[in-house]
C-alpha cells in the first residue's frame, strides 16, 4: 500500500468501528489516530503507558485484521506514548449511554447508599485532606483526573463514607448516571453467583456498563484469583471507555497480599491516596458535629477526654459519643465527664463477652461461602475443614469461652478436636498470607 489516502483512513476506521466494543469506540474511536510514519508503517498514540498498553491490547490484532481484509497487507504498527495526547472524557452529563443493560439484567436497587454519608458530613483536615480533595475533584468531573482514584487507611477512617460521597454528589449533579456503588464483597458473590446460574453475561453486561464503578474493600479480592481475573477485565472496560473508578482497601496497592501483579499496576496506575488516623482536632470536631446532629451540646471536657481516648478509629469515636448520648438519655442523667468515662470503662471491660459463637459462625460461613450448619455438623467434611476451622480460631480469639464450652457450637466436639483447629491455624498462617488476611477481615467485622 503507498499512500494512506483520507478514504482510506475513513474505510478503516468503519471497519475497525464494527471490531471494537461500543463503550471503548464512544470513547476512543473518534480521536484515535493513526499517523502514517513511513511506507506501511503507522503509529498510535496513547496519553501514557498505561493507556498504551491498553490500546495494544484492545486494537493491535483489530487493526492488523482490517487492513488485512481491506487491503491485503499487515502494516507495521507501533502504539507510542504522546504525553500531548488527552485521556479520553467519560460521556458528558446526561448524554444517553452507549451500552446499558437491558432493563430485566439491571440490578433491583443497583445503589444502596447510606444517606448520611455525604461531602457536607465529613470532616476534614490535615490526616484526609488529600482523599477528600482527590474525591471532590472525582464528583466533579468523572473520568479526568483521578482514574482511577485508590482510597486506602485503616478500618474505621472514612473511607466508605468519602466513596459514598462521591457518589452522592454525583448522583444529584446527574441522576441518570450508571452509577455502580458495591463492596468488594458484593462484587466477588455476585460474578460467583453468576458462575453458578450460568449468568456470566449479564454480570459482564451489568459491570462494563457503568459510567461509574465504585468498589469499596478491594482488598477482599486477596487469594481469590477468579474475581480478581474477572475483575481485571471490568477494570479494563470501564477504564479504556474513560469511564470512573474509585476504589477503596486497607492498604496501598503494592501492600495488598497475594493480588496478581498487573491488577497491582492497575490500581496504581491512577491517583493513590492515603487516609490518616484523625488528629485530635478532628476528632473532637467530629464528635461535635455527630453531637450536633442529635441536637446535643457536648461539653468541652467531655470531647476532650473521648477524644484523648479514642485515637486511630473514627468509627469507634462516633460510636463511643453515640453511646454517651443515648446513655445520658436513657439514664436521664447529664451529659458530663463523669458519665462519659463511666461509659467507656464499661465499654473497655465488656467488649470481648459481647461477641456470641452463633455471630462468628454466621459472618464465618457468609465469608466462605457456606452453610452455618456444614460448620456445625456433626460429620465434618473436608471442603469445609478450613471454614470450621477459622471459625474456631475465631470462637476462641473473640470470646472467653473454654475449649470445652467452643466444642459445644461444633458439633459437640471435644476440648482436643478444638485445640488441634486452632493449632492448624496457627501452623498455616506463615505460609498463607491469605489466611490472615481473611481472619484480620474477620476480625474486623466481629468487632464492628
Ligand atoms: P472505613 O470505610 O474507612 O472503615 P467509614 O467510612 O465506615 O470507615 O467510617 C466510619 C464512621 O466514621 C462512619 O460513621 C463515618 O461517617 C465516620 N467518619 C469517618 N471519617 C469521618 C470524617 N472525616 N468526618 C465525619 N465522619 C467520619
Ligand atoms: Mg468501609
Amino acid at each position: 500500500m503507498t499512500v494512506f489516502t483520507p478514504e482510506r483512513r475513513s474505510q478503516v476506521m468503519a471497519m475497525l468501528e464494527r471490531a471494537v466494543a461500543p463503550p471503548i469506540w464512544n470513547a476512543w474511536g473518534r480521536r484515535l489516530e493513526l499517523r502514517e510514519t513511513g511506507d506501511n508503517a503507522f503509529q498510535v498514540p496513547a496519553p501514557n503507558e498505561f493507556y498504551r498498553s491498553l490500546l495494544e491490547k484492545e486494537l493491535r490484532t483489530k487493526l492488523e485484521d482490517v487492513f488485512r481484509q481491506l487491503f491485503g497487507t499487515v502494516p507495521s504498527i507501533s502504539f507510542e506514548v504522546d504525553s500531548g495526547f488527552e485521556v479520553p472524557v467519560t460521556a458528558p452529563a446526561g448524554a444517553p449511554i452507549a451500552v446499558t443493560a437491558p432493563p430485566g439484567q439491571r440490578p433491583e436497587n443497583p445503589v444502596q447508599l447510606n444517606p448520611a454519608y455525604v461531602f457536607e458530613s465529613f470532616v476534614t483536615g490535615p490526616s484526609n485532606r488529600l482523599a477528600h480533595a482527590a474525591a471532590m475533584s472525582v464528583a466533579e468531573t468523572p473520568g479526568r483526573f483521578y482514574n482511577p482514584l485508590f482510597v486506602y487507611g485503616g478500618a474505621g477512617l472514612g473511607k466508605t463514607h468519602l466513596l459514598q460521597g462521591i457518589c452522592h454528589a454525583i448522583l444529584r449533579a446527574r441522576p441518570a448516571s450508571q452509577l455502580i456503588y458495591v463492596s468488594c464483597e458484593r462484587f466477588v458473590n455476585d460474578y460467583i453467583s453468576a458462575l453458578e446460574k450460568k449468568r456470566v453475561e449479564s454480570f459482564r453486561t451489568r459491570y462494563r456498563s457503568a459510567d461509574l464503578l465504585v468498589v469499596d474493600d478491594v482488598h477482599f479480592l486477596s487469594g481469590k484469583e477468579a474475581s480478581q481475573e474477572e475483575f481485571f477485565h471490568t477494570f479494563d472496560t470501564l477504564y479504556m471507555a474513560g469511564r470512573q473508578i474509585v476504589l477503596s482497601s486497607d492498604s496501598s496497592p503494592r501492600d495488598i497480599r497475594t493480588l496478581k501483579e498487573r491488577l497491582v499496576s492497575r490500581f496504581a496506575s491512577g491517583f493513590s491516596v492515603a487516609i490518616d488516623p484523625p488528629t485530635y482536632e478532628m476528632r473532637v470536631a467530629i464528635m461535635r458535629r455527630v453531637a450536633e446532629n442529635m441536637h446535643k451540646d457536648l461539653p468541652g471536657d467531655v470531647a476532650n477526654f473521648v477524644a484523648g481516648a479514642v485515637h486511630s478509629n473514627v468509627r469507634e469515636l462516633v460510636g463511643a459519643v453515640n453511646r454517651i448520648i443515648g446513655m445520658a438519655s436513657l439514664s436521664q442523667r447529664p451529659l458530663d465527664l463523669a458519665l462519659a468515662q463511666e461509659v467507656l470503662r464499661t465499654e473497655r471491660f465488656s467488649r470481648p463477652t459481647q461477641v456470641a459463637v452463633p455471630q462468628i459462625l454466621e459472618l464465618v460461613a457468609r465469608y466462605y461461602g457456606r452453610k452455618q450448619s456444614e460448620l456445625t455438623a456433626k460429620t465434618w467434611r473436608k471442603s469445609t475443614s478450613l471454614a470450621r476451622q477459622v471459625a474456631i480460631y475465631l470462637a476462641k480469639r473473640h470470646t472467653n469461652l473454654s475449649l470445652k464450652e467452643i466444642g459445644t457450637h461444633f458439633g459437640h466436639r471435644d476440648h482436643t478436636t478444638v485445640l488441634y483447629a486452632i493449632r492448624r491455624i496457627d501452623e498455616l498462617l506463615p505460609q498463607r498470607p491469605d489466611l490472615q488476611r481473611d481472619l484480620d477481615t474477620l476480625g474486623q467485622q466481629i468487632l464492628a
